[in-house]
């Protein structure tokens, strides 16, 4: 009898429980629920990636593999320029024997990426670094064929100036240039009508060109950039010898683009560019 009584009591617990559970508040355990389902749906797909790994050979396991370490890192994403402060470096007059593949080299090293204004007659001689340029993700320019002042030039010598460049640059194999640079910046508006590139000038003009110590180059880049920065630099010698001390002062504040990055220049872009 007692004991009876005793499982009577514990059944009138138990509903009690229940039915407190069950009226008191939803949502809980509406949560709870949830919270399971979730922990389930988990689980299963930790099943899946496990067994995924054990169907794999050790030996053809990508993470195992050493070809891996001869992979190429990815590129660094391009940086909005709207938003992130960066500068565009530009090297004109080249390509030429004694500086190209130095400031080439010191691109590489540092992942930076220029923008090269060549001049037509000297493309062919200088093949390797040309073929450089466009690999290591450079941009080429049209800085005409043999560096006239164009505003002494009929139209038909200036378009021979520009197309005989051009074709310069794709009798090696590589992209036609995109962009146009002027000599001397000697430009008139009239030219915009024949001219079917973006004229891209700069806005930092460090004047390497009559700059015999390095030093002095880089200090007056240093000086004078700023986000939006279109640096107007020169493929030569002393400039070469600048460049990695100048990549390595600006980094930490700038990131380094193409022109086309910096202007965000659609495929069609016309007119006139100096920067931003
Ligand atoms: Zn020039």
């Amino acid at each position: 009898m007692l004991y009876f009584a005793a499982i009577l009591t514990a059944a009138a617990v138990l509903m009690a429980a229940v039915e407190l559970r069950s009226s008191s508040n939803k949502t809980p355990f509406a949560a709870t629920t949830t919270t399971s389902i979730k922990s389930v749906q988990v689980a299963a797909s930790q099943t899946k990636i496990h067994t995924v790994n054990q169907l794999l050979p050790e030996q053809d396991n990508p993470s195992n593999s050493l070809v891996r370490l001869l992979a190429t890192p990815p590129p660094p994403p391009t940086p909005d320029c709207a938003v992130a402060a960066c500068v565009a470096l530009t090297f004109d007059d080249g390509p030429n024997a004694d500086s190209t593949h130095i400031i080439l080299d010191a691109l590489k090293k540092e992942r930076v990426k220029a923008t090269f204004f060549v001049i037509g007659l000297k493309v062919a001689a200088n093949k390797d670094s040309m073929q450089r340029m466009q690999k290591d993700g450079h941009e080429i320019g049209n800085h005409t064929w043999a560096h006239p002042n164009l505003t002494k030039l009929t139209q038909a010598q200036i378009e021979q100036q520009i197309s005989q460049t051009q074709t310069a640059v794709t009798g090696l194999g590589l992209q036609p240039p995109k962009l146009f640079r002027p000599p001397y910046e000697a430009f008139t508006k009239s030219m915009l009508t024949y001219i079917h590139m973006p004229v891209i000038l700069w806005n930092i003009d460090p004047k390497d060109w009559k700059e015999k110590d390095p030093k002095n180059i880089v200090a007056i880049v240093e000086t004078q950039a700023r986000s939006g920065g279109l640096i107007v630099m020169h493929d030569k010698a002393v400039t070469a010898a600048a460049i990695a001390q100048i990549i390595s002062d600006l980094k930490p504040k700038f990131k380094f683009v193409t022109v086309t990055e910096l202007l965000n220049l659609p495929p069609d872009a016309q007119g006139i560019f100096i920067g931003r």
